[in-house]
């Protein structure tokens, strides 16, 4: 999908360095965000998870030209190490870090929140996709020596409730939570966190989601502009906020969903009123 996107090509992240966290396909968020930050010039590192997933990452890394691939499993403190002293040893300092990594078990995603969540599933959604970023803030801002820039990715599920997302939406919270916590301790360093809030689009996360279709399909009905999130706003949104277009930006929760997380009322019963 990201590769068909001729995304705006120039010089907004030449001599920057970064770590994009997340591809696992063409599909991905973070695939689209690092197709815009190649086209503008950063040189990047990735991180993906696990050797299953290396066959698909590696030419997508290859045809934007990323030179550095590094498996990482954020649950693991071993890995996390590696990757990072990795990262250190093959960049030498970061600029700008995008995380995009969630995980809640299937089960999870489904039907009733109060039934089906159990002590071990919301931790593990908690520590995969709010945690991880705390985790990655702390090693990468060691890595920041001239300021920098951080992003994560999150969805409107952590402010109002959608059905079947369920652990995913209070994980979403404490990810929004800690982003502005984050912000606060790492400002002072000149680095700015920030989160954009996607609407629904198809990738194996969404895949995950009982209704995840649906999801879709309601996000374009309901929303303002009557149209799809796209990548290209995603990836754009994440160019302005790890570029120095986003200075003085921090501790934000951008919407990136055609207006989807704004509107009180849908359509049909606006008009029929
Ligand atoms: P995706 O499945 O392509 O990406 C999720 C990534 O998380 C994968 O690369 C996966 O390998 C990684 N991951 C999971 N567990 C991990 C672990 N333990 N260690 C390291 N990596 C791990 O799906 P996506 O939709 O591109 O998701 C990226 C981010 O965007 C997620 O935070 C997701 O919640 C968020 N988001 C997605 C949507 C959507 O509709 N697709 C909307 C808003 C926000």
């Amino acid at each position: 999908m990201a590769d068909e996107i001729a995304f705006p090509k120039g010089d907004l992240m030449r001599g920057k360095k970064g770590l994009v966290m997340g591809v696992a396909n063409h599909n991905s968020i973070a695939y689209g965000i690092a197709g815009q930050l190649a086209a503008q010039g950063a040189e990047m590192a990735w991180t993906y998870m696990g050797e299953a997933l290396e066959r698909r990452v590696r030419p997508l890394a290859e045809g934007l030209g990323v030179k550095h691939l590094i498996a990482c499993d954020v649950t693991d403190d071993a890995s996390m190490d590696t990757a990072f002293a990795e990262i250190a040893a093959k960049l030498g300092g970061l600029d700008f870090v995008v995380h995009s990594i969630a995980f809640a078990n299937k089960d999870e995603l489904k039907g009733s929140f109060v039934e089906n969540t159990t002590r071990e599933g919301f931790l593990t959604a908690m520590n995969v996709s709010a945690f991880s970023f705390v985790d990655v803030a702390k090693r990468a801002s060691a890595l920041m020596n001239n300021g920098g820039a951080l992003i994560s990715m999150t969805y409107l599920g952590s402010e109002r409730v959608i059905p079947n997302y369920n652990t995913m939406g209070v994980a979403k919270a404490a990810l929004e939570a800690a982003t502005r916590y984050i912000a606060r301790d790492l400002g002072p360093k000149g680095i700015r966190v920030n989160a954009i809030s996607a609407g629904a689009m198809r990738t194996l996360s969404l895949a995950g989601i009982s209704g995840g279709r649906g999801m879709i399909a309601q996000g374009r009905a309901f929303s303002a502009m009557k149209e799809d999130t796209s990548m290209e706003g995603v990836a754009g949104c994440a160019l302005w906020l790890l570029s120095d277009l986003g200075r003085s930006t921090t501790g934000e929760v951008v919407h990136v969903d055609a207006g989807f997380h704004m509107m009180g009322m849908s359509a049909d019963e606006e008009e029929g009123a």
